[in-house]
């Protein structure tokens, strides 16, 4: 790499490190106190430290999967653009600015946060460790357009081609439609919550696997879609975390959760899906739960490396993959599969091979 794209990468990475570090007014659209949010993580403390969280040279260490280089997200420079990378237990891809506390956090998650034996079959708690899960990746977007707004501002990008210039406000349109569907499913999912009967929308599955200390909480899209008005992107404010009503039903999004929850003897999965989804990667959802445990993980595993790209697993699980060789055929096949019209392609590696 050049030195000058050396140096526009460090500013970047600049940026991103810099906006990610500022809280935000606690999610809770009913919060009295207005708060700041505190930085917490989609799953429990109790899973993270007791499962995942492990020693790398005398340091807490999780390994996440995580993408190399801005650039090379962007496609501008050659390379692979996933990488599995250490992260500290506060700052990492588990972790976001959710709500403050006291008192909203623990108001909301106490319940199970708490609890030494979550029942993960419980309609509230599937709903909530979803709602968690959501929002984080609501924040990623949320986030993203601040970053490029920082960017586009910055000194050192004055001479930046225009073409490049297109391509972030491009980016960033993407990300302010996305934001637009989130707040709606946002309110959806809150509306769920204080009344788990009424939930018609989402179904949720769940099951144990042998324990492997590999966890995620977050959600995805089976299929593309589409919603989006230009005049509403192009004129976004934050207003319309109150003025996108109506604008899309819950039930219209193929959406999909999936919750892996390493435990003392197991492996909990939890699989929420909307009305929309027949199938995940290929299995008619009715089959699921009738698979054998070796077709289990393999599910789960295509799953991750075809659509999930917030997981998480601990140093000894990594370095395990790492000696067998492993590790490269999972990078390789993530790449591979990013390309939308490969996501129906089979997946020739396994995460979980040789694990049973
Ligand atoms: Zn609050």
């Amino acid at each position: 790499m050049d030195n000058s794209l050396k140096k526009i990468n460090n500013r970047i990475k600049e940026i991103i490190i810099a906006v990610n570090k500022v809280s935000h007014v606690c999610y809770n659209p009913l919060c009295e106190t207005h708060n700041m949010a505190i930085n917490s993580h989609v799953l429990q403390n109790k899973v993270l430290w007791n499962h995942i969280i492990g020693k790398i040279h005398g340091k807490d260490k999780i390994i996440q999967l995580s993408t190399s280089d801005y650039f090379q997200q962007l496609k501008f420079t050659e390379g692979r653009i996933y990488q599995f990378s250490p992260a500290g237990p506060e700052l990492n891809m588990m972790a976001y600015w959710g709500f403050c506390n006291p008192p909203c956090d623990n108001d909301l998650f106490s319940s199970f946060e708490d609890n030494p034996n979550t029942d993960y079959s419980a309609p509230k708690t599937q709903l909530l460790l979803s709602y968690r899960a959501y929002l984080r990746l609501m924040q990623v977007d949320e986030y993203t357009i601040l970053i490029i707004d920082e960017i586009l501002r910055d000194p050192l990008f004055a001479d930046t081609p225009e073409a490049q210039k297109t391509h972030w406000r491009m980016i960033r349109a993407e990300k302010i439609g996305n934001c637009l569907k989130h707040y709606i499913l946002k309110r959806t999912l809150e509306w769920f919550i204080s009344n788990p009967a009424n939930n018609t929308a989402l179904k949720f599955i769940t099951f144990e696997l042998p324990r492997v200390p590999v966890a995620t909480s977050t959600f995805y899209t089976e299929e593309h879609y589409a919603i989006l008005d230009p005049g509403i992107v192009n004129n976004f404010t934050p207003d319309y975390r109150q003025k996108s009503d109506n604008m899309i039903s819950y039930s219209e999004i193929p959406i999909v959760f999936l919750h892996l929850i390493p435990n003392d003897n197991s492996l909990t999965v939890l699989i929420g899906y909307s009305n929309l989804i027949n199938n995940i990667s290929g299995i008619p959802v009715d089959e699921i739960t009738k698979l054998a445990i070796p077709e289990k993980f393999k599910l789960i595993s295509d799953v991750l490396i075809k659509r999930v790209e917030t997981w998480c697993m601990s140093p000894a699980f990594y370095e395990n993959l790492k000696s067998t060789g492993q590790e490269e055929k999972i990078l390789k096949a993530i790449d591979h599969h990013l390309d939308y019209e490969n996501k129906h392609l089979p997946v020739e590696v396994n995460i979980f091979e040789g694990v049973v």
